[in-house]
């Protein structure tokens, strides 16, 4: 909660698939300045509960505010969108006893990313590895451009104009891919450590680069020998590699392994990954357990972190150049959860763009990325 004098009278909550994004406008209880501020706080939607359990303080410290405990907690204006909106709208109205708003989803967005480019100095930045975040401070032309918000899922927003636009892509290949094909293949429980071990990691290890395939560069159609050629291409030889050597060495090969858990898979029915701990009892057993341990698989879960993260957004830096060709927009502005803050992310979408467009486009940033949606919804009714 913010300081314990502040009041809140305004709040919007923008409930996607992977986080519940809460926008909330609080100003001193005795101050005789006008204004207040902004506060921005996510949960998981998974956790919905506490993150309905924050309104209902916010919403308390309010009355109090209005004086006691009886409603004018009507004049507290909640708003909501995403499609928490639509499935925990019952839920919100019970737990907070107050009237929601409901908003579109894909105009808060475009909202809350208006305000920020043209009202807002010091949010909206471009990204290189020389430069990294040169904000870009609010101008005239703005429309039309190409909003990517990378959430859970990607959509790609055409706007033309103030509260003027279209849906004219999307693809599944998103944050929540990332989040969930980590919590597989590395020990991470967040996404923050996730990101974290991306930051370490060296995908060449595991992607099948330009160099491997031709051992040097292929200069003639512009690919260096560092390019990757294919995602986690180099997974299958190497690992097979590995097996082969550990048969030879006389050890216990992967497969015996394989099988011999397998076996005991089958006697109790319970369907895990396979482990190489023969105490399968002492504890919960994790794919990372069995990749970190097992010789066969050489793959460490910061180069597979790293490698996805690549394999992920230079898709959706490559879409969203297709796009923006498409439909003739030279600025791209990306959003999202997904992006937060991370140098390696923005500069693949950042690089994708400069280099598909020769350097006729610009992908820009915000720093507020994760809150558009949120922020539109707020914007709806102004305190
Ligand atoms: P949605 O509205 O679909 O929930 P968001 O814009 O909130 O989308 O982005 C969700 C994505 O952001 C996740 O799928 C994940 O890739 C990333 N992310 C960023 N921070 C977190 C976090 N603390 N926990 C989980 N995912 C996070």
């Amino acid at each position: 909660l913010p300081n314990h004098t502040a009041v809140v009278s305004h709040i919007a909550i923008d409930i996607g698939g992977s986080l519940a994004k809460l926008v909330y406008f609080s100003r001193e209880a005795h101050s005789t300045e006008p204004g207040g501020r902004l506060n921005f706080q996510s949960f998981e939607t998974d956790h919905i509960d506490d993150c309905l359990e924050f309104m209902r303080k916010l919403k308390r410290r309010y009355q109090r505010a209005n004086g006691g405990n009886s409603p004018p907690a009507s004049d507290l204006c909640v708003m909501a969108t995403g499609g928490g909106a639509y499935k925990f709208y019952d839920k919100i109205r019970e737990v907070l006893g107050v009237d929601v708003l409901r908003e579109d989803e894909m105009e808060c967005l475009i909202i809350g990313l208006d305000f920020f480019i043209n009202e807002i100095p010091r949010e909206v930045f471009t990204y290189s590895e020389e430069h990294p975040m040169q904000f870009v401070e609010p101008g005239n032309n703005v429309y039309p451009y190409l909003l990517v918000n990378i959430g859970s899922g990607v959509s790609f927003l055409k706007v033309s104009g103030p509260r003027e636009y279209e849906r004219v892509g999307g693809t599944s290949l998103g944050g929540g891919t990332l989040w969930g094909l980590l919590s597989l293949l590395t020990g991470a429980r967040t996404f923050d450590e996730m990101l974290d071990l991306a930051s370490e990691g060296d995908n060449s290890n595991v992607d099948m680069l330009v160099g491997d395939i031709y051992g040097t560069d292929y200069g003639k159609i512009g690919l260096k020998s560092t390019t990757i050629a294919s995602s986690f291409g180099k997974v299958f030889r190497k690992k097979r590699q590995a097996e082969n050597e550990a048969e030879d060495s006389g050890g216990l090969g992967h497969k015996d392994q394989l099988h011999h858990r397998q076996q005991s898979q089958t006697n109790n029915g319970v369907h895990t990954p396979p482990l190489l701990d023969e105490d399968m009892e002492q504890h919960e057993p994790q794919l990372s357990d069995f990749m970190s341990k097992d010789p066969s698989r050489p793959f460490s879960s910061a180069d597979i972190s790293r490698s996805l993260l690549y394999a992920i957004s230079n898709n959706i830096g490559q879409i969203a150049y297709l796009q923006s060709q498409i439909h003739g927009l030279s600025h791209i502005y990306f959003g999202g959860s997904f992006i937060r803050g991370h140098p390696q992310t923005m500069n693949t979408l950042s690089y994708a763009i400069k280099f598909w467009s020769k350097g006729a486009k610009q992908a820009y940033f915000l720093r507020h990325e994760g809150y558009l949606g949120a922020v539109g919804a707020f914007l709806k009714r102004q305190p």
